[in-house]
């Protein structure tokens, strides 16, 4: 069907207050933050509540027309990038938050900011821990269509963990509710799992309930400048004193010379301390006192300012035009995994940061030269550690290459294809995204 026939049907259909078609909306809510794909959206959909969705789904059955649910548009890999004349449908609207007293839990549509539910929590005296520098745009839809984690992973889990239930309208434009309030559950296979990182192909999440945590007491924050990741992963992370950390954010050389920092150490490492009793942080803080390393007890000051820091590399690598891998690697592999990157990378083009504690790298290459040599090879080294080509950011359009790439994911990729192949079987929702 011609874009405008769709955009008219939809307004016919809709209305003009719930459907946009002016160049203004299709420039601003036609892609995510990734910019190497040209967006090319037909309306954006603009649904006030779950009726407006699956009468969206169902026109879109109608027509064979494609849809892609899009969030706060922060996502790193096209997945909510209309591309092909898609109709957009974002959750701005969709932005009712409510607080469950009696379980201290939040109930939130899915295109509540992610800020605010954290925001919400507090004003609760709880902790939504998602932790990450879009924050202030993604929405929590989003979070869990990605499988968002962050810094508080390696305390807290990812955004998934928290979740007691969600609402989803699938394909077939039938509404769901699947839920998780009991600790061990025999019923089958947890099907929620399926829509999380699902990159809005299998369903359009309207609904979400979120456990909260209660607030540390006590917080302390650390700077490590150190050369040796064993000091790190053997001398903190694998003692009690792990128990009583809730961040672990490192950066090496190269991203401390974005702020203009010569530094004699390869990394520096900001490491949050979080727990109920004073002695417990007391205890940590002599421990690695004694390591013999560099290291600094940040003031507050300080530690605003660092983690200001730690959250302005990705912006400062996208000013570069850098372009981001987001690898995962056992632990036990993880310095050998960074030795040889610097290996490879004689001309200082690779910039590593991420999340030490559970062997999360984002790595940076800005070149115009070696772009495509240097790629191959960190992927073909991540292969031969046995990592993961997406940690926490997806795969979007921009990243599916590493189907073929990625030979161990194969058994996945044959499973998840025919799965969509039952739930969405006219393709309707991002037919280019992720898998398809
Ligand atoms: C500077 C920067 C730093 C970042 N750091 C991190 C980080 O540390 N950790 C991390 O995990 N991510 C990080 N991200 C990536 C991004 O913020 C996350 O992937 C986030 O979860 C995306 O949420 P969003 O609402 O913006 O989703 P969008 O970008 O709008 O959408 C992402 C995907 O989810 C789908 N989707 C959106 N809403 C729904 C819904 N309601 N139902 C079904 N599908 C939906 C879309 O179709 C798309 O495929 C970072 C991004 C930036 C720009």
């Amino acid at each position: 069907m011609m874009v405008s026939d769709v955009a008219d049907l939809l307004i016919k259909e809709f209305g003009e207050k719930k459907i946009k078609i002016s160049k203004d909306y299709l420039d601003k809510y036609g892609r995510d933050w990734y910019k190497g794909i040209e967006a090319r959206p037909s309306a954006i959909f603009f649904p006030e509540d779950e009726k407006d969705i699956r009468d969206l789904i169902i026109f879109a059955n109608k027509h064979k027309h494609p849809i892609v649910p899009s969030g706060g548009r922060t996502g790193l890999n096209g997945g909510a990038t209309a591309a092909n004349n898609e109709i957009v449908v974002s959750s701005e609207k969709l932005n009712k938050i409510q607080w469950l007293s009696d379980r201290n839990q939040i109930k939130c549509q899915s295109g509540v900011i992610t800020d605010n539910a954290k925001e919400f929590a507090l004003e609760n005296n709880r902790l939504l821990p998602i932790s990450f520098s879009a924050t202030s745009s993604s929405t929590i839809g989003g979070n869990l269509a990605t499988n968002a984690a962050g810094a508080k992973f390696i305390r807290y889990g990812a955004t998934k963990e928290y979740v007691a239930s969600i609402k989803v309208v699938l394909a077939s434009g039938e509404l769901i509710e699947l839920r998780k309030d009991v600790l061990k559950d025999a019923t089958g296979p947890n099907l929620m799992e399926l829509f999380f990182g699902s990159e809005g192909a299998l369903g359009f999440i309207t609904e979400v309930t979120l456990n909260t945590f209660p607030l540390p007491a006590y917080t302390e924050n650390i700077l490590i400048n150190f050369n040796d990741i064993n000091l790190i992963q053997e001398k903190i992370l694998k003692t009690n004193n792990k128990n009583i950390i809730s961040a672990v954010e490192f950066w090496d050389s190269n991203c401390q010379k974005l702020f203009n920092k010569e530094k004699n150490n390869n990394y520096e490492v900001l490491i949050e301390l979080a727990a109920d009793s004073e002695t417990e942080i007391n205890k940590c803080l002599e421990d690695i006192a004694n390591l013999n390393a560099d290291v600094s007890l940040l003031n507050s000051k300080q530690t605003n300012e660092l983690w200001s820091k730690r959250e302005e590399i990705p912006v400062k690598l996208a000013d570069l035009n850098a372009y981001k891998l987001d690898i995962c690697i056992p632990i036990k592999n993880l310095k050998s995994y960074l030795n040889e990157i610097y290996k490879i990378d004689l001309d200082k083009e690779v910039y590593c940061f991420g999340h030490l504690g559970d062997g999360n790298v984002h790595v940076n290459i800005v070149s115009d030269t070696n772009l495509e040599e240097l790629k191959s090879k960190i992927y073909e080294l991540t292969i031969s550690l046995n990592g993961s080509p997406s940690a926490e950011h997806g795969i979007g359009q921009r990243k599916k290459h590493i189907w073929a790439d990625f030979s161990y994911y194969s058994d996945k990729l044959k499973l998840l294809k025919s799965l969509k192949k039952s739930m969405d079987p006219n393709n309707i929702l991002c037919p280019k995204v992720f898998f398809n």
